[in-house]
């Protein structure tokens, strides 16, 4: 397929310029990224090669501008690759993935270029360029040397070597894992459907008109397995989903992601060391706010002890209530949702299956635009001619309060075969202003189970809070250069705006605004909200023993001195041993599916940017108790300034002109409700 008939190297004439996904066959790509890296590799040779000496303009802007081909094809490929995988898509990955690597180590190793970029490094201070300015060139050199660029030319292109073998790992360790989310199933009859509620039921019976077969179905998917372990009262079918769950990337033998494993960090530990740090994790901290492992394993730490006090104190009740609901065995992995599940009604008086159809998708859309705008003056409007790549794909346009063109929001919601699992956001075009402004084009993807109507949990709401929030960072984003846009944060400040928008989801306001009965309109019930809200920091123990339990163990994989040797489960199980992982609890994510670690570099040794960001958001949201209006006008303006500036300034700067000071640790405690 030549280029004249290839949709992806065509000028798109759809509203907003919007890919034109109709059109688009998983055979244009393979032209598509011979023609763009072509053109990218083109571009960057001109830099190199301009006769005039660098400056700010010939360099590191037209940087900025090279390769935008490239990015077009790249961000549809890997967006339909991660929702809607197809044969063809997971091969033409498989091909691409390694290629497009190694064509970004070229790109980022060429001496020309790099000798131009350390030039102006060096002159830097009398450059006489602004502020964003500045950091993009601080950036775009440590990167470089970050990529080797700096190395001898053995090291280049071991560093090239490195890089390629690293993305045909990440592929095949993501398609495992898909593979078996996608092929492990569990059919049910009506007599086995005991203690599931109306909402559950529903979903799997669409899940099983959906893979068309008769009965429930339940998958591996978390939104299918989380409500069957805490509703279903039949422990042996408990157990079985659960140990199906927990083996995801290791069900099939002959998909072996513990030697992915082995290899990707023995990778990783060579290219640190090769850039003079002592380990991957070394290495990957040296370009975040923390700095160094020490400083994040200090806070994971901080947060184990009292979390796993807690845990053992939530175990002690839920075995009291099992006892007293007739389980005589102690309380096992599979148990732990079912009785906290108990918990929460007997202590709460908090029926969430009661609760769900007052938590119906539509309506919690309605709370997130309606939060956007209280708080930033976006409005969002769904728009039909908007193109999009699956019909339950949802596309909006949000405007400013003006009525002007913000960006594109598209909104995939639903799990389905060929979707990875978890949920996320990204883009399809960033803004820039390297011109004219380009406005961006954001997608958010969850994983619920589809059904009519779509009643979320607590959780699920949250998520769609939280995705909403990295959508905000991407959409308010005025960075003028790409690489500075929305998301492009240090790693440990993405979570930052997606964390603090989790806030405005539990806020007394939005939830007596929005969580109406789907059928009725009825507002919840006032009590009913005080017994949620209280509810609230209940489970907080498990929550935060398997996130942090996961966070240790994926510092302590990078920081090995030897993983070409790594014994994957013997050591997983001395780790843990060594941690004194409270029993019936098991990581959030185990090693072998660990997508964050392993389908991709960018959450290696990054797992702890979660809690990271928690004290950010913990005590940013705390300004506007104290000030006591969660849509504080002022708070929101200095709130929507960090969503605004992307990465034109650093992020402690940024928190503390909103704050006014740099934060406390001790909110995220009180937070999570574990402070002494
Ligand atoms: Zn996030």
């Amino acid at each position: 397929m030549g280029g004249m008939d290839n949709p992806l190297l065509e000028t798109w004439t759809t509203p907003f310029g919007v890919p034109p996904f109709d059109r688009i066959r998983p055979a244009h790509f393979g032209p598509a990224f011979e023609a763009a890296t072509a053109a990218h590799r083109a571009e960057v040779a001109a830099i190199g090669a301009d006769p005039a000496p660098p400056d700010f303009v010939n360099t590191v802007e037209a940087l900025e501008r090279a390769g935008a081909l490239l990015t077009r094809v790249g961000a549809v490929f890997f967006n339909l690759a991660a929702s809607l995988a197809s044969e063809e898509l997971q091969a033409a990955e498989r091909d691409w993935a390694p290629k497009l690597a190694k064509h970004r180590a070229e790109v980022m190793l060429d001496p020309a270029l790099f000798s131009r970029v350390a030039a102006l490094h060096a002159q830097r201070a009398a450059l006489g360029v602004a502020p964003d300015q500045l950091r993009l060139l601080e950036r775009l050199h440590r990167n470089l040397v970050r990529s080797g660029a700096a190395l001898d030319e053995a090291g280049r292109a071991r560093m090239t070597a490195i890089s390629t073998r690293l993305a045909t790992l990440h592929t095949a360790f993501g398609q495992n894992v898909l593979a078996d989310e996608n092929e492990w199933r569990m059919v049910l009859g009506e007599a086995e459907l005991e203690g599931l509620p109306d909402f559950v039921r529903v979903a799997a019976r669409h899940a099983a008109e959906e893979a068309g077969v008769e009965g429930w179905l339940f998958t591996l998917s978390r939104s299918s397995v989380e409500p069957f372990l805490a509703y279903s009262a039949r422990r042996d079918l408990r157990e079985r989903i659960w140990r199906a769950w927990v083996m995801r990337g290791a069900l099939d033998p002959a998909r072996d992601n513990a030697a992915l494993i082995r290899e990707i960090l023995a990778l990783r530990a060579e290219r640190a060391r090769l850039l003079g740090h002592a380990d991957h994790a070394e290495y990957r901290l040296a370009d975040t706010m923390a700095g160094h492992p020490d400083a994040a394993e200090a806070l994971l730490r901080a947060a184990w002890e009292p979390a796993k006090r807690r845990a053992a104190e939530e175990r002690a009740e839920l075995a009291a209530l099992a006892r007293a609901g007739g389980q005589n065995e102690p309380i096992e992995a599979w148990d732990w949702r079912f009785w906290a599940e108990s918990a929460r009604v007997a202590k709460h008086a908090m029926d969430a299956a009661a609760l769900k159809p007052h938590f119906e998708l539509e309506a919690m859309l309605r709370a997130l635009f309606d939060t956007a705008q209280r708080l930033f003056g976006i409005t969002m409007e769904e728009r039909r001619d908007i193109p999009v790549y699956h019909p339950d794909v949802r596309a909006f346009e949000a405007r400013n309060a003006d009525g002007s063109h913000r960006g594109v929001f598209l909104l995939d919601n639903f799990a389905r075969a060929g979707k990875r699992s978890g949920a996320w956001m990204s883009s399809f075009r960033v803004t820039d202003a390297l011109d004219q402004r380009v406005s961006p084009i954001i997608v958010n993807n969850n994983n619920m189970a589809k059904a009519t109507p779509t009643l979320l949990s607590f959780d699920e709401a949250r998520t769609l809070f939280h995705e909403f929030g990295h959508a905000l960072h991407g959409l308010l984003s005025l960075a003028r250069y790409p690489s500075q846009a929305g998301t492009n944060v240090l790693g440990d400040f993405v979570e930052f705006p997606s964390q603090v928008m989790e806030h405005w989801f539990s806020v007394p306001e939005t939830l007596r605004t929005h969580a109406r009965h789907h059928a009725t309109g009825e507002a919840l019930p006032e009590e009913a909200l005080r017994a949620l809200l209280a509810a609230r920091n209940e489970g907080q123990g498990f929550a935060t023993v398997e996130y942090v339990s996961s966070a240790l163990m994926d510092m302590a994989l990078h920081r090995h001195p030897a993983p070409e040797t790594l014994d994957l489960e013997a050591f997983e199980s001395a780790f843990l041993a060594e941690i004194g992982m409270p029993e019936a609890i098991v990581l959030r994510h185990r090693p072998i599916h660990f997508g964050h670690l392993f389908s991709g570099g960018g959450y290696a040794a990054g797992y702890y940017f979660y809690l990271w960001a928690e004290v950010l958001d913990a005590d940013g949201f705390e300004a506007f108790e104290e000030v006591g209006d969660p849509f504080d006008p002022d708070l929101a303006a200095r709130l929507k300034a960090i969503f605004e500036a992307g990465d034109t300034r650093p992020p402690m700067e940024l928190y503390t002109a909103f704050r006014g000071r740099e934060p406390k640790v001790d909110a995220l405690l009180r937070k999570r409700g574990l402070a002494a």
